[in-house]
């Protein structure tokens, strides 16, 4: 009879298997994305999409990995990799997640191991990036062919998040929340490659920044929304 940890033991095809990883975002289309990758690598997501939730998950569970998004509804996600770099015993990754590389320093400096990249497609990419941090275990000796296979999620993910900012548009009088919706939808657009909204986003965000009136690009913004919503009923 084999013994039992091999059911559970790391393999080449599937080098973090064993592995739970939580995942702390709040973009469907960007948890889809990182649902496929755990899922061709043999590990267990679970799921958190504000700080809030992340912390009651880590009250309760230890995972081997947590990929913290750095812009989150409640705040941002350097707070939260802060308190686990600093927390005993430490989760083995922390890694960074973000669509801005200018945010990377400041999630080291507040103790990140790792800093990923949005949009995160390669299945490669994403083992060696957590695996470089893992305990010696599931560092596989020998070669081992690299997967050059990408994930792409399904144009149902990324409506769940264009319904998401269509909800919060009506609220963007609060400063705060005008300030969330432009990083969230930068984030999926650029995910999905979706360069019409990604433009819009950036005229309102110019707006914003510049402390301009943003109600016309709110409006070309708004538009687009509802004619990705419209092209849903067709799918
Ligand atoms: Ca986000």
């Amino acid at each position: 009879m084999e013994p039992l940890q091999t059911l559970t033991a790391p393999t080449a095809t599937r080098p973090m298997l064993g592995m739970t990883v939580l995942v702390v975002e709040d973009s469907i289309y960007a948890s889809e994305a990182l649902r496929l990758l755990c899922l061709r690598s043999g590990a267990r997501i679970r799921r958190a999409d504000c700080l809030r939730s992340a912390r009651r998950h880590l009250q309760v569970y230890r995972p081997s990995a947590i990929i913290v998004d750095l812009g989150l509804p409640d705040g941002n996600g350097t707070e939260l990799i802060r308190d686990l770099a600093r927390a005993a015993p430490k989760v083995s990754v922390i890694a960074a997640l973000s669509g801005d590389t200018g945010a990377q320093e400041a999630a080291m400096a507040a103790g990140a191991d790792c800093f990923m990249e949005k949009p995160l497609t390669s299945i490669a990419r994403f083992q060696s990036t957590i695996l470089a941090h893992m305990p010696p275990e599931y560092r596989l000796s020998g070669p081992r062919a690299l997967s050059q296979d990408q994930v792409e999620p399904d144009q149902i993910a990324y409506l769940d998040d264009i319904t998401h900012a269509a909800e919060v548009l009506p609220e963007t009088g609060d400063p705060g929340m005008l300030a969330y919706l432009t990083q969230f939808l930068s984030g999926v657009a650029r995910c999905a490659g979706d360069e019409a909204l990604l433009s819009a986003v950036e005229a309102l965000e110019k707006a914003r920044a510049a402390g301009q009136p943003t109600h016309a690009a709110l409006a070309v913004l708004d538009e687009l929304l509802q004619e990705r919503l419209r092209e849903r009923v067709a799918i």
